[in-house]
């Protein structure tokens, strides 16, 4: 028998999710956002799930290619653009989308711009401005004059103007509140004619009154994860990834005992520890510490000790029925993963992103 932990991947919960988005955004078309190997759902299980999406969205030029292999007809966005001119023929081949952010992705669709327009190749593509960010995009102020220099290309067919929160979840934030992006990106495009996006998942959950999107670029939210700001299950999100395993060893400890490496953990009377096949190999975050939440035949316990490669430690002292054998839930159902993502230091995002390639999965 293998090891006895799997990722159950919820395929119902993220057509729901999807639908929450939708909802919130009526009106506007919905890119799915399935980076990161449909954030660590598998791109195969993110296409159906999100079959309802408008088009999916994201970096990697491979999996966009895939994505069509894996017959998804509706439109593909890289949301990074291209990384070489060699991309557009693959842009070109499978139909995809791009953005473009840099003056060198400019610089390289003029230079192919002749070759592409004898072949009749035109590109949808998608103008990003650094509104505050930081990272990818031009400045409001240099904005008008890409926006130009794509519109004079033959091989343009549709220019959308998108730009990306940092704060979308923290209205109030002091240094970069989102509705400072927002200003600045209606400067950048004051005058321009074409469609916008500018919605994540915060966006859409928290602002979406007050924003103008043609359309939405949701993530997280499909997942069932928090983009912060309040919990995913009051916004009425769906979890779509639960990790579960088992006990698979009892230890009964008394006071003084020590539990794991570095002897983190000290009995303080006497305890039942579980040890639970699962452990940063798996993607389970090794930051982790004493206290994070798991589920031990559906009762809420805690970690003691640290986290080791394939197992991790549980306090069962109140969980009478606890064996070997006994299912235990690290996240998902019954175990909000932004929970155990904030106490482990991190988001939601990574922990769906690093589950490792071990860790079967399956749906249900
Ligand atoms: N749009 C862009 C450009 C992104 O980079 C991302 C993810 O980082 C998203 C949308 C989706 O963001 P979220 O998962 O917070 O909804």
């Amino acid at each position: 028998m293998s090891r006895p932990i799997a990722a159950t991947i919820h395929v119902e919960s993220m057509k729901h999710n999807l639908a929450c988005a939708k909802a919130q955004a009526p009106g506007a078309k919905a890119w799915g956002v399935v980076k990161a190997n449909g954030y660590g759902h598998g791109l195969e299980r993110a296409m159906r799930g999100f079959a309802d999406a408008d088009g999916l969205a994201l970096v990697e030029v491979d999996y966009a290619v895939r994505l069509r292999e894996l017959g998804w007809k509706k439109p593909i966005l890289l949301l990074e653009g291209f990384f070489d001119p060699a991309d557009l023929h693959t842009m070109a081949g499978y139909d995809l989308q791009a953005a473009v952010h840099c003056n060198e992705q400019l610089a390289w669709l003029e230079a192919a711009q002749a070759g592409l327009a004898e072949r009749g190749i035109k590109f949808d593509l998608h103008l990003k401005m650094n509104s505050g960010m930081n990272r990818l995009g031009f400045m409001p102020d240099a904005y008008a004059a890409a926006h130009a220099r794509l519109s004079a290309m033959a091989c343009v067919r549709s220019i959308t103007m998108i730009t990306h929160f940092a704060n979308a979840d923290d209205a109030e934030h002091p240094l970069l509140p989102i509705a400072e992006q927002v200003r600045r990106f209606e400067a950048g495009t004051a005058g321009l004619a074409g469609a916008r996006s500018l919605s994540n998942s915060a966006g859409v959950l928290m602002h979406q009154q007050t924003l103008r999107n043609d359309w939405i670029r949701p993530g997280i939210m499909l997942y069932g994860g928090s983009p912060g700001g309040a919990t995913a299950e009051s916004f009425g999100l769906q979890p779509t990834m639960t990790l579960t395993s088992e006990i698979i060893g009892i230890q009964h400890i008394v006071a003084g005992d020590v539990v794991g490496y570095g002897s983190r953990f000290q009995a303080e009377g006497p305890m039942t520890i579980g040890v639970v096949a699962c452990g940063y190999a798996d993607g389970y975050p090794r930051s982790a510490p004493m206290g994070t939440p798991a589920l031990v035949d559906g009762v809420r316990t805690r970690l003691v000790g640290r986290v080791s490669m394939d197992m991790l430690t549980v306090d069962l002292t109140d969980v009478p029925s606890a064996r070997v054998g006994s299912k235990v839930t690290l996240w998902g159902r019954g175990m909000p993963i932004d929970e155990v993502a904030e106490a482990a230091g991190t988001i939601g995002y990574e922990l769906m992103c690093a589950l490792a390639q071990r860790v079967p999965v399956r749906e249900g």
